[in-house]
């Protein structure tokens, strides 16, 4: 077994679509970022890396490289779960929390879990949490919106993992 913490922030800015857990939600500002700057996937991804013991996401996917500019993070997200396989590990469970004042997400998240399954994270062993920021701070502001990850992975047969 595997444990692995994953942890996004984008700022909000006007003129960029809002895209979390791979999902356009209508707002009147968007995340800034190199990629579509979806935090949930982000934090998935990086969880995710994390423990597999590869790094980053930064290192995989770097935003300094023209491949990734304006990419699609459910694309970053299958690649990911392509090299986590490669590895020989599946995921076990992933938790999840998107932290943003608004809009409200209670309402996309059953649409995150579909498309996150497109990229391979089954419906049943993820679980995605809304929050607030009760007007604290850069979220509580609505400068920006940040997610949090933890994943547990388990190695699926006897070799080494190393
Ligand atoms: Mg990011």
């Amino acid at each position: 077994m595997r444990i692995g913490t994953g942890y996004d922030s984008h700022r909000l800015v006007e003129g960029r679509k809002l895209i979390l857990g791979g999902v356009e939600i209508p707002f009147e500002k968007g995340l800034q970022g190199h990629s579509d700057a979806d935090v949930l996937c982000h934090a998935i991804i990086d969880s995710i890396i994390g423990a597999l013991g590869l790094g980053d996401i930064g290192k995989h996917f770097p935003d300094t490289d023209a491949k990734w500019r304006d990419a699609s993070s459910i694309a970053l997200l299958s690649t990911t779960v392509e090299m986590m396989r490669r590895e020989g590990f599946e995921v076990t469970w992933i938790d999840s929390v998107i932290f943003a004042e608004s809009p409200k997400l209670q309402p996309f998240i059953q649409a995150m879990k579909e498309r996150l399954s497109s990229a391979g994270i089954p419906q049943g062993i993820i679980n995605i949490k809304a929050k607030t920021n009760e007007g604290m701070g850069f979220i509580g502001r609505g400068e920006g919106i940040a997610a949090q990850t933890v994943c547990l992975l388990k190695h699926n047969n006897n070799r080494s993992t190393n």
